[in-house]
């Protein structure tokens, strides 16, 4: 089977263009998320185009804090802090990475937890940590509406993950122990990586790596979720998972593009909608 994440976006879309909808309609709030972009990175003007573009499908006001010729690290915390004080703003969407000079721990750490629809704010991870999420990071809870929609089963699952960055590994970690799978995470210290992977139900990958994990490296019917997205010398764009000689093993198995990319650009507007429900009162 091809997890496609197209139909699960769309069904989180049209759950949070409702949403939109009645927050305006009994409170009068207009969902906020304000874009921080700092520098001029084109991969990174890329995401902030596709993010502002999906908040506006689903009624998600955007507001535009560009600044392509940077900012020194106090001009920045001004900002959040304006941002954070700012009651029309719901959500801060900080662009990863920072250019250099500029400490990212301090920047997500200077966001109000409230406001940070990524869910980095070491408050958000701390709660995921403990077993109460409020905001959880996009990525990995796009992977889990995945895993969820096309039915894998995760109770007691071996789930093997390749990658341990705060972005994706270590919260999808979190999250697959939430739902009661007995959780592997390998890294780059990893000794045997194949030893792993192949007793994986569940595999997802998230190393950076194109095409690092091949066929034979993963168990006949496993689930594979390939959250990698590397672009070739000849402008291919390929995941972590060497698609070809993996999907005819897999049981399960997300196409890059196509996969987990179009899911994490949804679970933004979802916690941004979530945020304004927070800040603006919940019927
Ligand atoms: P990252 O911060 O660079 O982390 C990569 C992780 O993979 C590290 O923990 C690293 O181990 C591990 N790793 C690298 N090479 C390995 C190897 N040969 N064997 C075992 N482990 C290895 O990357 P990231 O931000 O998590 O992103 C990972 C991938 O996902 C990238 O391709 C990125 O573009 C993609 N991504 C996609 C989305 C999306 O929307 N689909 C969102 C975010 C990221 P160490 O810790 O030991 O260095």
């Amino acid at each position: 089977m091809i997890l496609e994440g197209k139909p699960v976006a769309e069904k989180i879309l049209a759950g949070v263009r409702a949403g939109v909808e009645r927050l305006r309609a009994e409170r009068g709030v207009r969902p906020t998320l304000a874009m921080v972009l700092v520098g001029d990175f084109a991969p990174s003007q890329v995401y902030v185009r596709n993010k502002k573009r999906a908040a506006e499908s689903v009624g998600i006001t955007s507001r535009d804090c560009l600044y392509p010729q940077g900012l020194n690290a106090k001009q920045l915390l001004d900002l959040l802090a304006s941002l954070n004080a700012d009651p029309a703003v719901h959500g801060i969407l900080l662009q990863l990475p920072l250019p250099k000079g500029l400490d990212e721990d301090e920047a997500i750490a200077a966001i109000d937890p409230t406001k940070d629809v990524d869910g980095l704010h070491p408050a958000n991870l701390g709660r995921l940590l403990a077993g109460v999420p409020s905001v959880v990071p996009c990525t990995p809870a796009g992977c889990l509406e995945i895993l969820d929609h096309y039915g894998a089963k995760l109770e007691g699952a071996e789930a093997v993950i390749v990658g341990r960055s705060r972005l994706v590994g270590k919260p999808l970690a979190q999250l697959l122990l939430a739902r009661h799978a007995t959780v592997t995470m390998c890294h780059t210290r990893t000794r045997d990586l194949a030893v792993h992977t192949r007793r994986a139900d569940v595999l997802c990958v998230a190393a950076g790596r194109p095409r690092m994990v091949t066929g034979d490296l993963v168990k006949d019917g496993a689930w594979v979720i390939d959250v990698g997205i590397n672009r070739l010398d000849n402008g291919t764009l390929v995941g972590d998972v060497d698609f070809a000689s993996v999907r005819p093993r897999a049981g399960a198995i997300t196409p890059v593009p196509g996969g987990v990319g179009v899911m994490t650009v949804a679970m933004l507007m979802k916690n941004t909608l979530e945020a304004a429900e927070r800040q603006g009162g919940r019927a």
